[in-house]
């Protein structure tokens, strides 16, 4: 399914990008929730992390590899930051195409959602 992650890869409409190449793009999240918030997507539609198949798992370890790089460019790669993958309802997705959180800038907490799971 196209998503509105694919309208920025072919420049439908603008981001702020930070890195591509024929596989990624890295852009700025349009809804920092850190200092530093950016995203890294393939350019091919894989809508969850449920769908990655055997000859995606180059391209899903390109995005971490990726992640490492702009986080370097901003010049956190040594304090430090993190990298989300929501997948589906729960893990609070929202854009159907697969796409790597990285956020950074200042201590992040954890864990990292507001609701406590109840211990009875
Ligand atoms: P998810 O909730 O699916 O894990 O994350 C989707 C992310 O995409 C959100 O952090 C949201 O702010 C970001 N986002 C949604 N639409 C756009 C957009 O049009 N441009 C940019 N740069 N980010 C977007």
């Amino acid at each position: 399914m196209t998503t509105i992650f694919t309208k920025i890869i072919e420049k439908q409409i603008p981001a702020d990008i930070l890195f591509e190449d024929e596989r990624v793009l890295a852009f700025k999240d349009i809804s920092p929730q850190a200092p530093i918030h950016f995203l890294v997507i393939p350019k091919k539609e894989i809508a969850t992390t449920n769908d990655i198949s055997a000859e995606d798992e180059a391209v899903v370890g390109y995005m971490h590899r990726i992640a490492a790089k702009v986080a370097k460019d901003f010049g956190v790669d040594q304090q430090g930051y993190r990298t989300v993958m929501n997948c589906n309802a729960d893990g609070g997705q929202t854009v159907y195409h697969i796409h790597l959180h990285v956020l950074a800038g200042k201590p992040l907490g954890w864990p990292p959602y507001t609701d406590r799971l109840k211990v009875e």
